[in-house]
């Protein structure tokens, strides 16, 4: 039997390469001289994709006139035009709980890294300042007392949620609509929200629908004792309105694993000593990238064997 051909565009890790390669005939185009070409010389045959980070357009699908499936590397899926993937009855997973509990506890981490400037601290120690100049700094920032307001309380917003309130904060959340069965403090507007906290942790999805959230009249909002954190997608963030805001202390410090055109951080941001970013490493461990990419090629292999979809995103759900 003719095998099924799938396009994996870029290298992904062993564990989606080798979970597909045995079902399935693999065009790993990103190992060509000219990838675009190796794509356009299989593109009628493809009827899956495993995506990482590659943007899926309307140009892009056009070429591929058998999809029937895009597998996302990733729970967020805003590199994908999803609503495009339905129209055209092409089905788009992505990564969902898998990594719910990694970005939790790095969201956290990155939390209590910026209030306690962690990262400041221990360059102190490697920069040898801790013998010539004593001790660091008591830090203006703790989490003592913090009321941290959950922008996006979906599946990673809960795991930080739970965190937070077992290092006790009160917790407060934003979405488009009010969470039956949840107890926290529901605010309809932002703004209200980063009114009522002193801590905003972001972990609502990219897109349209979110674009520049977070500008200057929210951060003013947050106020002076102010801290921003962002594990959702960097274009939530006004990033020009944030470096002016941690330069004048109209908040008082900001933590980021995402920016809006990764991996360019503006020098603007980092020239901010009241900033700690990191490299979008959310979900960055080996066991949560492995189970992530395990996803990716079993909703593939489903899909073909069984024609079902694990976990469809809300655009294309699974038909009955
Ligand atoms: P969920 O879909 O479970 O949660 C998303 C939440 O965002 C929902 O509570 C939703 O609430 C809210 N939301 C969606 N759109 C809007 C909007 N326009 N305005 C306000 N709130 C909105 O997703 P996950 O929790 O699994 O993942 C969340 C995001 O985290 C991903 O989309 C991804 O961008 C990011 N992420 C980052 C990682 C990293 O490495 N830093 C790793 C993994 C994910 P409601 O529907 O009520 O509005």
């Amino acid at each position: 039997m003719t095998k099924i051909d799938i396009l994996v565009p870029r290298a992904m890790r062993d564990v989606v390469i080798d979970g597909l390669a045995t079902k399935f005939n693999l065009h790993k185009t990103y190992e060509a001289a000219d990838p675009k070409a190796a794509i356009e010389a299989v593109a009628e045959r493809i009827k899956g994709i495993a995506v990482l980070g590659a943007k899926v357009d309307a140009d892009f699908l056009q070429q591929f006139p058998s999809l029937e499936i895009v597998s996302n590397f990733g729970v967020g899926y805003d590199n994908i035009n999803a609503v495009e993937c339905g129209k055209r009855g092409v089905m788009v997973t992505n990564t969902p709980d898998v990594l719910t509990e990694e970005v939790a506890d790095t969201a956290i981490g990155l939390l209590i890294m910026t209030v306690r400037e962690l990262s400041a601290a221990e360059k102190w120690v490697r920069d040898g300042n801790w013998t010539g100049k004593g001790s660091y700094r008591l830090t203006k920032g703790t989490l003592r007392g913090r009321t941290l307001g959950i922008l996006g309380l979906g599946r990673i917003g809960k795991a930080i949620a739970l965190r937070a309130e077992a290092l006790g904060l009160a917790v407060h959340y934003h979405g488009r609509s009010r969470q039956a069965g949840v107890e926290y403090p529901y605010h309809d507007t932002l703004e209200g929200m980063a009114e009522a906290c002193d801590t905003l942790m972001l972990v609502a999805p990219g897109g349209e629908d979110t674009h520049h959230l977070v500008n200057a009249e929210i951060l003013k909002a947050l106020g002076p004792d102010g801290v921003l954190i962002n594990v959702g997608r960097g274009t939530v963030v006004d990033e020009a309105a944030l470096a002016q805001a941690l330069a004048d202390n109209t908040i008082h410090a900001a933590g980021l694993d995402v920016f809006e055109n990764e991996p360019q951080v503006p020098e603007a941001l980092l020239k901010q000593s009241n900033l700690v970013v990191l490299p979008h490493v959310g979900s960055a461990s080996v066991h949560t990238r492995d189970a992530m990419g395990q996803l990716v090629a079993d909703n593939l292999s489903q899909w073909f064997e069984k024609g079902r979809a694990i976990t469809p995103v809300a655009e294309t759900p699974q038909k009955a």
